[in-house]
């Protein structure tokens, strides 16, 4: 319903009805929104639960659960301009101007503002406040620079949804002077026959400014024409039940049926080894709910949910089936929760928050890759979409069954004292084996060869032998960027960013020095910044430099590169591996991007390079990551008639980790891992929440975390162990400097208790709630 709130008419919840007449003057409703209850008595339950157990505002919970703000009230966006990204790009080369009568207060807010709308379409403009910590008149002030335009939210979620394509103008080939990268881009728009859309663009390396530039110059123009995310890159494929069960698959499949007849709580854990057909399953068992008359919600990680997976959901099917994902507008989003509580579609398929999904008579909900990271949310409320999916199942009395070829501890864990049934997929699909790992000790390479190599002499001879064959392979590196460090040899110091203590990485195709935490840039020092000396040596190798030492290597392969520099969204991430299916790419370079997805098809040798950059993380769950990613990457290897080998590159070749990964032990690593968990009270073994005091100011921080170190000190803990206050591992980010306690309990009672004690005692002492923040079940401590 609508109601009156200080000068603005907000939109609330009901959430309960009482007799009792209120103890202070109230206002009246404006109007009623909904005839019928927006969430049945199982989502307010759920959202009451996720509220105590995240500690976050019931407000906040309801807000993201249920996706209709773009029906409630009109809404303001504010969407960027090509003079603000050519603002934002001087901003990056040029540093503060002194001539500027903005204050440097200023200057850093409207950064902010261009980079967060840099990288997406119209922003609603309360999102925009929030994170970029921006006022009402420094955003109009920016409107009438022209860096940013104000637009109509909901009007604009009206039209279909655009996408920009850039059109080569008539008069292009006018001799005009032209730089390397005008030439490069108008060379790839001829090349698509005069029309490509502006986000293929982005895959040249070149400036956003250079189209700019070329528009200025009426050499392009940019039309705009309606998006369809349907349309896929890829054709059609065979239907996922187009092939004959493995009596494993079918012992899966019947007793996720079986415990959905049962009509109780039961939980699954489904470890399939990579490759081994878990998706039919899923997909199988959400036919058959469906042929009963019941609902079912599959839960997928951010990456996955491609045009192609949306195209076989629509096959397997149909009219029945809403699919969930980021690309929607909040219109679209909106239509499909309607469509979903009014009982139209009954299988649900999204990402994250579609765990919320309005559907009545739940019967079975499947986590896909229950292990991923994106099924945590890093705002408020911090929710973890699987636990809640277990929640919510537990509620509903229904099936949960969470898959993964390398669990979570946690989930392991809980299979192994029996609270999920496990199910073990132990074969790949067609008989095809697991690959056979080689590990390559990176310290021997440097004694025998006398320099620190990136590529090792066998994995070198390996990718030879493949492309002679014809066969394609694959490299991992997770870590983009050219160079990770720009090292000064006279006075030792690093370059480091602006607004992080991060030091800067270098881009050398797009010239420029990154930060890959906020995002600001820098250019490419000539001199050191501290001392001015010119021995400034960059260290160290990224993504972008493993893929040009590989031309270097293997001039005639035809190599491409996947990760964030190159794939900006989903559509970008099918194409590339659309590619290599097709055989359009002999070598595909790339973070742990090149890791995750459905379908990617089988190449038969996969190289990984510095796979221990993780294990020298601050972070309990460095090993679990590593060992998870190991696996994944490994699971590429190997086609139907060729099977697949890993050549693993390591400095830690002893590493339990990297041991365990390299023979496809799950069972001797999650042993191994659970006993340092043990011994260390980590998760699963005790509950812990991780504390952040976080402010601008410096003495803020350190008075603040000192206060709260004072209270945890005085008063009595019993049963929870209180580490901190320490910097962060990362003690200053976006500007802000970071302090934290890491929480530890065997009781998660008594952990909330005293989370909430302690928010209590923070507002006494004025700490404002937005410095603080509590994350319970924290998967990152940085
Ligand atoms: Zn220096
Ligand atoms: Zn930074």
């Amino acid at each position: 319903m609508l109601v009156p709130f200080r000068q603005q008419r907000l939109s609330g919840i009901v959430v309960d009805l009482h007799g009792r007449p209120p103890k202070v003057q109230a206002k009246n409703v404006i109007s009623v929104l909904d005839s019928a209850p927006v969430f049945n008595e199982q989502l307010l339950k759920l959202g009451r639960w996720i509220a105590d157990y995240y500690l976050a505002p019931i407000g906040e919970v309801f807000r993201t659960m249920l996706p209709l703000g773009a029906e409630f009230k009109k809404a303001i966006g504010y969407r960027i301009t090509d003079e603000g990204h050519m603002a934002l790009h001087l901003a990056g080369i040029s540093g503060s101007s002194a001539r500027s009568r903005r204050t440097p207060q200023e200057q850093l807010e409207e950064f902010r503002v261009l980079d967060y709308l840099a990288e997406r379409e119209l922003v609603r403009e309360e999102r925009l406040r929030a994170v970029a910590n921006a006022s009402k008149s420094l955003l109009a002030g920016m409107v009438r620079k022209k860096w940013i335009t104000r637009e109509d939210f909901s009007q604009a979620q009206d039209a279909t949804r655009k996408v920009k394509i850039a059109v080569l103008a008539a008069n292009s080939e006018d001799g005009k002077k032209l730089n390397d990268n005008q030439r490069t881009l108008l060379e790839a728009v001829a090349a698509a026959g005069g029309r490509i859309p502006v986000d293929a663009l982005r895959e040249l390396d070149v400036p956003r400014t250079t189209l700019a530039t070329l528009v200025k110059r009426n050499l392009v123009s940019v039309e705009e024409e309606a998006a369809e995310f349907h349309v896929s890159a890829i054709k059609a494929r065979p239907s996922p039940f187009n092939f004959q069960f493995t009596p494993a698959q079918q012992d899966g499949l019947k007793c996720i049926q079986n415990g959905v007849a049962a009509g109780n709580f039961g939980g699954v854990l489904l470890h399939g080894v990579t490759g081994s057909g878990k998706t039919a399953v899923y997909l199988a068992a959400m036919r058959s709910v469906l042929e009963s008359g019941r609902s079912s919600i599959l839960l997928v990680p951010e990456i996955g949910l491609t045009p192609a997976v949306a195209a076989d959901l629509h096959q397997v099917f149909g009219e029945e089936v809403a699919i969930l994902h980021s690309a929607l507008s909040d219109r679209e989003r909106a239509e499909q929760w309607h469509r979903i509580h009014r009982g139209d579609a009954r299988v649900v398929v999204g990402t994250r928050s579609a765990v919320f999904a309005p559907v009545s008579d739940l019967a079975l909900i499947i986590v896909d890759e229950e292990h991923d990271g994106s099924y945590k949310q890093e705002e408020t409320p911090r929710y973890h979409a699987r636990d809640v999916a277990v929640m919510r199942a537990k509620m509903a009395h229904a099936m949960v069954v969470l898959g993964s070829a390398t669990p979570s501890l946690e989930s392991y864990f809980n299979a192994m004292k029996h609270k999920y049934s496990l199910l073990e997929l132990r074969d790949r699909v067609e008989q095809r084996p697991l690959p056979e790992v080689e590990l390559i000790d990176m310290r021997q390479e440097f004694q025998e060869t006398g320099s620190e190599q990136v590529i090792s002499r066998k994995l070198s001879a390996e990718i030879k032998e493949r492309l002679e064959r014809g066969e394609q392979a694959m490299v991992l590196l997770n870590r983009r960027g050219y160079s990770p460090v720009v090292l000064c040899r006279s006075c030792g110091k690093s370059l480091e960013c602006k607004n992080c203590a991060i030091a800067l990485t270098h881009h050398k195709r797009a010239r420029k020095m990154e930060c890959h935490y906020c995002g600001y840039t820098a250019p490419v020092p000539q001199h050191c910044v501290h001392c001015g000396s010119e021995y400034v040596y960059f260290l160290g190798t990224g993504s972008e430099k493993l893929e040009e030492l590989l031309h270097g290597l293997f001039p005639q392969a035809r190599i491409a590169r996947m990760d964030r520099d190159t794939v900006r969204g989903r559509e970008d991430f099918e194409r590339m591996l659309g590619a290599l299916h097709e055989g359009e790419i002999d070598l595909l370079v790339g973070t742990q991007m090149i890791a995750k997805g459905h379908d990617i098809p089988g190449v038969t040798l996969v190289g990984v390079v510095g796979a221990d950059i993780a294990l020298g993380m601050p972070d309990f769950r460095a090993a679990e990551r590593t060992f998870q990613l190991l696996t994944q990457v490994a699971g590429r290897a190997g086609r139907r008639d060729v099977p697949g080998k890993v050549v693993l590159q390591t400095y830690f070749p002893d590493h339990y980790a990297v041991q365990y990964a390299a023979h496809h032990d799950f069972a001797g690593f999650y042993d191994k891992e659970l006993r340092f968990r043990s011994w260390m009270h980590y998760p699963p073994y005790s509950a812990l929440a991780n504390v952040l005091v976080r402010s601008d100011k410096l003495d803020d921080a350190l008075r603040w975390s000192g206060a709260l170190g004072r209270w945890f000190d005085k008063i009595r803990h019993e049963g929870v162990r209180v580490l901190g206050p320490a910097p962060a591992p990362i003690i200053r980010l976006k500007q802000e400097y970071r302090y934290h306690f890491v929480l530890k309990s065997s009781s998660r009672e008594k952990l909330n208790n005293l989370l909430r004690s302690m928010l209590a005692y923070a507002a006494e002492e004025k700490i404002p709630r937005t410095h603080l923040i509590v994350d319970v079940d924290a998967l990152w401590l940085m």
